[in-house]
């Protein structure tokens, strides 16, 4: 996988933005937290949701010049760049999404 150098200021914007958006939850606020991918589990709070989030953009960021970036992290698969392109936060492949590894 050949990453987009655009890919990586926009996963820098989202984890700015996500970042915000749980320092918003932290001091009370109601937050949409609808550009949050599908939580793992019913009831999952949005303080963990967030979390878990940032821990995604996390990675991608620093796995980003590696051959770890764009693979499934449960079966290595290669993702689908127009997926990339789309989430450059992507860690799984369609079979695995909505899983987390933590
Ligand atoms: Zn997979």
């Amino acid at each position: 996988m050949i990453a987009d150098p655009a890919w990586k200021s926009a996963l820098l914007h989202k984890g700015q933005d996500v970042a915000d958006l749980l320092e918003a939850v932290l001091s009370g606020k109601d937050v949409d937290l609808a550009s949050l991918p599908v939580p793992s589990g019913p009831g999952q709070d949005p303080e963990l949701r967030l979390r878990n989030f940032l821990d995604q953009i996390d990675r991608a960021i620093k796995t980003f010049d590696t051959d770890a970036y764009g693979r499934c992290q449960l079966c290595g698969a290669d993702l689908d760049r127009g997926a990339l392109q789309q989430q450059p936060w992507l860690a799984t492949c369609p079979v695995h999404a909505g899983r987390w590894i933590s």
